[in-house]
Parts: C-alpha cells; structure tokens; sequence
C-alpha cells in the first residue's frame, strides 16, 4: 500500500507540474496577445421579444492561440484576471467593440462584458471615456454587463465607479442575474438600467414548473423597478414563447443566433431583424 502510494504521489506531481508549467505558459501567451493580434470579437444578437426586432449585439471575446487553437473565455479571464493581463485586454475589446459598432448602418446597441479587475482598475471611466471620444460612438449605443460579484469586493468604489460611467452616458446591466449572493440589495444599491437572468433560469422553463416560478418572480422585480429584463440562453421556440407570454422585454441565444464574426451579421443589421 506504501508503494503505491508513493506512485500515486510521483503521477500527482507530474500532473502539477505540468499545470504548473501549463499556466505558466498560458500567462506569458497572454500577456503577448494583445499585442500580436490573437484576440477576436463574435458578436450575438439581442433581440426585442414583442417586436421581433434585433435590438443589440454582445460582444464575446476569443483567444486565436497559435498552437492551442480557440481558447475559451472561460479558460483564460480567470488567469488574465490574476495576472492583471484583463487591463489591456479589457481595453482591447472595449476599442474594438466600440470602432466596430460606430461603423454600423443602424445603431444598434452593444453590450460589452466587463471584468472586476477592469472595473476597479486605476480609471476605467477616464478610459471608457476617451475611447468612446476616439471612436465616436454615442455613449447610449454602449452597454456594460456587469456581474455582481465585481461589486462586492469593494462596494463604495464599485458605486461612484458606476456613477462616473452612468454620467458619461452609457448603460449598465446587472448580468448572470440570480447566480450571486444577495442580487436583490445589489439592484437596489447600484444604478442599473437592466437586468440579465442567467440562463440557468431559461432552460426548460416551458416544461419545469419552479424555474417557471422564479422567472416570473424576477419579471415582476424588473416591472417593479422600472428595469427591462433579457433572457440569455434562449435555445428552443417554446423557452421563447414562454417569455413572450410573460412579457420578458429580450432575449438572447443560440435560438436566435450564435456568438459569430458581425460580417454574418450584416444582412440582419441592414433588416433590423434576426434573419
Ligand atoms: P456571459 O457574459 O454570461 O456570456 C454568455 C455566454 O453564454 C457566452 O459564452 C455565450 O456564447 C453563451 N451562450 C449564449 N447563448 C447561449 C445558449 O443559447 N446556450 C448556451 N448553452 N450558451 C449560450 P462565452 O462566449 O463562452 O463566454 C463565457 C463567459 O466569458 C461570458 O459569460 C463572460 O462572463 C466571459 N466573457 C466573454 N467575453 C468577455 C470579455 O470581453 N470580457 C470579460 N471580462 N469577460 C468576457
Ligand atoms: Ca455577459
Ligand atoms: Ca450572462
Ligand atoms: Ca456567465
């Protein structure tokens, strides 16, 4: 039992060692993607429920890596958040987003997802502000979703940083509403203009009675606050239907179009609908 023990001991430090080594490597790729071009944008459209309209589009950041292929945001924010590397990609898609939606024959939303670290950097407003003076983009074209848990670690800061961006003129969404601890002081607390419901709360929620439940409860908190409510994670017409029958204001998923390069979205810009 002692000997194998011991092998397992040896296969353990081999497996950490090569995660050791693993992100090591993915931490000094990051740092150097911005600069060698290795992130792209996909865009996914919003949609009006009642209308049909597309409304917006979020952006959604990819890592082009060299040798290790499409990485997942999932993957690398969490490290880049660590290493600090999130500033200058933050910045990067911020840019990005913003020079690309300008461009747009209709101006339609975009929504932008930001990172706590980005938030509670040196001056994210100062930032947003001047890239929105470079680009040219109206400021109420520009939504931010941010989660709950970038408010959390410092509040006080996370407010007056709120402030300064709301008085610069964009938007803010509360995202992944219902997955944080207290999401319901936080509406009240912070100045948002929307609310995100996770998509654990759309899925099935035709067929499952409780989701149903909480859906409609979070409906009737937006109705009350005077705050508009999107669904993401819209992946069947009957998950859609239902949240038109409930007055959901709009949604978003693969229903209705997956995160793509916004040249395929070219022909629903010039409709102003999801084709
Ligand atoms: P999120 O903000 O909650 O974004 C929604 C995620 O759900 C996206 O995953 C999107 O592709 C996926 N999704 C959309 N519709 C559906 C659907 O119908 N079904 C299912 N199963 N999934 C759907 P993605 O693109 O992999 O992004 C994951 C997370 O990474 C995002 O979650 C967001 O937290 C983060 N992220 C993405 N881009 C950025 C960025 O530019 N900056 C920062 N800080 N975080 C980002
Ligand atoms: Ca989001
Ligand atoms: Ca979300
Ligand atoms: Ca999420």
């Amino acid at each position: 039992a002692k000997a194998e023990g011991r092998g397992n001991y040896q296969f353990y430090d081999a497996v950490l060692g090569t995660q050791i080594r693993d992100r090591r490597s993915l931490e000094h790729d990051l740092r150097l993607a911005v600069s060698r071009g290795e992130f792209t944008v996909l865009y996914q459209p919003q949609m009006d429920v009642m209308s049909g309209e597309l409304v917006g589009f979020e952006a959604l950041l990819r890592w082009n890596h060299p040798e290790r292929g499409s990485v997942p945001p999932d993957h690398f924010i969490p490290v880049a958040e660590e290493t600090g590397a999130i500033l200058a990609i933050g910045d990067w898609v911020l840019r990005e987003t913003c020079r690309e939606a300008a461009g747009w024959e209709r101006p339609l939303r975009v929504a932008v997802n930001v990172s706590a670290v980005q938030l509670h950097g040196p001056d994210f407003a100062q930032t947003l502000h001047e890239i929105l003076l470079q680009t040219g983009l109206r400021p109420g074209r520009l939504e931010l979703e941010i989660t709950e848990t970038a408010l959390v670690r410092d509040p006080a800061r996370a407010l007056a940083t709120l402030r300064r961006l709301k008085a610069l003129g964009v938007r803010v969404a509360m995202d992944d509403f219902g997955t944080g601890y207290s999401s319901l002081s936080n509406l009240r607390a912070f100045p948002f203009d929307k609310i995100k419901i996770d998509r654990s709360f759309i899925r099935a929620v035709d067929v499952n009675t409780e989701t149903a439940a909480i859906l409609r409860a979070v409906l009737g908190l937006g109705r009350g606050l005077g705050l508009p409510v999107l669904a993401e994670g819209v992946e069947t017409p009957a998950e859609l239907s239902f949240l038109g029958a409930e007055a959901c204001q709009e949604a978003q998923g693969y229903l209705l179009g997956r995160p793509a390069p916004i040249e395929d979205f070219a022909e629903a810009i010039r409709l102003g609908r999801v084709a």
